[in-house]
């Protein structure tokens, strides 16, 4: 619309910020949020009633109004960003959705350290200076049975500063078929040359032979590195060498096996109908050298990489200074330990949440699907009970699927009711298939039961 003298008429009918901020009520404003982003916000909210002046679209509005725009300004600002949400995808270790929920043990652990001072690097026996290395460390070798262990902050930092230290300035043996991208725009071959290791790559895509790697050793390498193909799988004509084999070329020629093991699985997931893939603990029973691998996948705890191996190796990485800038922060350090004692007392499945979703029998799915399409029904959205997949994720265990059973919710336009759902103050994220949207039990914790259920019924009604 044009700048007609009715338009300018409502403009000078703006109260100014100076006298917006009189009003009692954004007065307590300026108190809860304090007076620079009150009046950011007033300013903020004049310039859009301005605009929408002269677009046409408003009049001059009741100053209260416009301190109730500010106060809507303000609270969108406050919010988090990072807020709880009900996965109900059934993907166990979804990467976009926090990866590994928490243990009720490792959660009280990290408040119990965050909300004070602790013993992060303090000898209560010496009452001197202690080492934050025992935190972790020690269960993490008496679990794997490893000589040595390290904590850092996550598995793209524990396969650097292994490179790092190791092979820096030399060569490292790597199958073409492991030179991965993993997520995240993390590939194998970027970290490597981050490293300062030369990369020799063996063999072809989908095959390489332990003879591809023999004549690849010389005296300018310094291990050779397993990376396990954790995201995608290469069906059909492959062949690898096993951990097994590299280990023993690897110690013939006096350089290490290193495995970026990925998931952390220091249980065989095989027993579930799984796809087995190797665990930390198959890898060190190989011989491998070092294994590193992540905290919260497989492991289900928080985000973390960790090393264990050889006491010699081990002892290099850490006394390396890239160590220092890869550390782990108190808050994972103690999560790690807690999440990691019920591997040492064989309570993991029952206490690590991944490893209990993982095994969630599927008569249990079915009676907690059944439950709640009937609670659905009641309260009249027609839901039905049917066959499905949940997967692990994370890129964890590729091609692996666990049969579930899904409410199964059909809705003329189902992308609508996906948006409303994300909408909700805790946020539901379902699947879509054809027009239904898809509810997998499988990864909904116990405690949101109740929300989830009441976040459908509101949405549809
Ligand atoms: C996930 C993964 C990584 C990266 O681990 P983060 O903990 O995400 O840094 C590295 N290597 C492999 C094989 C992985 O699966």
């Amino acid at each position: 619309m044009s700048d007609t003298p009715d338009t300018q008429q409502l403009l000078r009918q703006l109260p100014s910020v100076d006298k917006l901020l009189r009003l009692p009520a954004a007065y307590d404003l300026a108190q809860r949020y304090g007076h620079a982003l009150m009046t950011d916000a007033l300013r903020h909210t004049l310039d859009q009633t301005r605009q929408a002046i002269l677009d046409g679209r408003a009049h001059t509005p009741m100053p209260a109004t416009l301190v109730q725009n500010a106060r809507e300004w303000l609270e969108e600002l406050a919010a988090p960003t990072l807020r709880p949400v009900i996965n109900a995808t059934g993907v166990i270790v979804h990467t976009n959705l926090g990866r590994a929920p928490l243990s009720q043990a490792a959660m009280t652990a990290v408040q119990a350290i965050a909300a004070g001072y602790n013993t992060l690097e303090f000898n209560l026996e010496t009452g001197k200076r202690g080492s934050r290395a025992v935190h972790a460390e020690q269960l993490l070798t008496r679990i794997t049975g490893a000589e040595a262990a390290a904590a850092v902050n996550n598995n793209a930092a524990a396969v650097l500063l292994m490179l790092t230290a190791l092979c820096q300035g030399k060569e490292v043996i790597i199958s073409r078929g492991q030179l991965v991208e993993i997520g995240g725009g993390f590939r194998v071959p970027d970290v490597m040359a981050q490293s300062g290791a030369k990369l020799v790559e063996v063999g072809a895509t989908n095959r390489t032979h332990l003879r591809d790697y023999a004549r690849a050793i010389s005296e300018n390498t310094a291990a050779i590195l397993v990376a396990h193909h954790s995201n995608y799988k290469i069906i059909g004509f492959t062949t690898e060498p096993s951990l097994a084999e590299l280990a023993e070329l690897a110690h013939e020629n006096g350089i290490p096996l290193l495995f970026d093991q990925g998931s952390g699985a220091l249980l065989d997931a095989g027993r579930y109908g799984l796809e087995p893939e190797p665990t930390v603990l198959d890898g060190l029973e190989a011989g491998c050298d070092v294994v590193a691998f992540s905290g919260d996948k497989l492991l289900g705890g928080p985000q973390a990489g960790i090393l264990v191996g050889q006491e010699p190796l081990i002892q290099r990485l850490k006394k390396h200074p890239l160590a220092r800038a890869v550390r782990a922060d108190k808050m994972a350090l103690a999560a790690l330990s807690a999440t990691l004692l019920p591997y040492l007392t064989v309570q993991a499945e029952a206490e690590i949440p991944v490893w209990h979703m993982l095994a969630y029998p599927l008569a249990e799915l079915e009676a907690t699907a059944r439950a709640w399409a009937d609670q659905l029904a009641e309260a009249g959205l027609a839901a039905r009970v049917t066959d499905g997949f949940s997967t692990v994720g994370g890129g964890s265990l590729p091609g692996t699927e666990l049969p579930t059973k899904l409410v199964a919710i059909q809705q003329p336009n189902v992308e609508n009711l996906a948006a409303r759902l994300r909408q909700r103050p805790l946020p539901v994220i379902g699947r879509i298939q054809a027009d239904e949207l898809l509810i997998d039990p499988r990864t909904v914790l116990p405690e949101q039961e109740e929300a989830l259920l009441q976040a459908l019924v509101a949405v549809t009604r």
